[in-house]
């Protein structure tokens, strides 16, 4: 018998890099496998993109965690929230479903990594997952990326216009004008958020973000939303030629290398 030819994957996030990619990747690899790890805590604004890209690019979506989400692994943990340390969240509701999706078999992941980031695209350290970088290959960096959406007439998803990651409405790497403008868009999910915090049971204080409990973070709002316009207004002036979309995602992207959860992000 002939050896199992490699499957080849892609993983949406419901970000833009990834969806650019199967937009790229949709024509030039037919059998493409997509999935999307549902951890149960996204914005519903992902689950609508995600029907979009399903429906525009006509492809299949395989959603994996559908029954072991957030919650279940936080009792797992004993109730100890994850954070930039103590990740288990990147591992038990991304990678680990991802593991299971492609089991013992050969598999080619595309990841949506642009030339213009110097991060690495480690996703698992199973042997049998090779990862590919297209965006590298062909040296497509931001501005490449959102031309690709923006020709295939998919856009970018609507929480672009006040979050600049796709991911856990709770993420821990979100910034603070994010959570701002959580509390806005969905009161509901701050509030969540801010019982997480409050029934954090290590015994130490816990905060989402750095420094300051949501509670107090909220009571900063407006000092938070006017160095938001700052920074915003310090970008329109150093690039001017760029778009508003474009802007907006400089000043909420922190080019930050140690960011861990490219699965979730991209
Ligand atoms: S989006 Fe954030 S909170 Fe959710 S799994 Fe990824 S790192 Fe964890």
């Amino acid at each position: 018998m002939g050896k199992t030819p490699a499957r080849h994957i892609l993983g949406l996030s419901g970000g833009k890099d990834s969806t650019a990619l199967a937009v790229l990747m949709h024509r030039e690899v037919p059998q493409m496998e997509y999935f999307f790890c549902d951890t149960g805590k996204e914005l519903s604004e992902t689950y609508e993109y995600l029907e979009r890209i399903r429906a525009r690019l006509g492809i299949k979506i395989e959603y994996l965690n559908a029954e072991r989400d957030f919650d279940f692994w936080l009792g797992v943990y004993g109730g100890v929230l994850p954070s930039p340390n103590v990740r288990w969240c990147t591992r038990k509701l991304k990678i680990e479903p991802l593991e299971k999706f492609v089991g013992d078999g050969q598999a080619i992941s595309y990841i949506g990594i642009r030339a213009d980031e110097n991060r690495d695209g480690y996703i698992s350290a199973k042997s049998n997952i090779t990862p590919v970088y297209p965006f590298k290959e062909r040296n497509l960096r931001k501005p490449d990326i959102l031309r690709i959406l923006d020709d295939s007439g998919l856009g970018l998803p609507s929480y672009y216009q006040w979050r600049s990651r796709s991911g856990c409405y709770f993420c821990f790497f979100q910034r603070k004008y994010e959570w701002v403008m959580l509390a806005h868009e969905h009161p509901d999910l701050f509030q969540k958020a801010v019982e997480y915090e409050q029934n954090h049971k290590d015994g130490r204080t816990y905060t989402w973000t750095q420094g300051e409990t949501l509670e107090e973070l909220i009571a900063r709002r407006d000092e938070i939303l006017a160095e938001h316009e700052r920074s915003l207004y310090r970008e329109k002036k150093i690039n001017t030629d760029r778009t508003l979309a474009e802007i907006l995602d400089n000043v909420l992207d922190v080019d930050n290398d140690e960011l861990p959860c490219l699965v979730c992000h991209l």
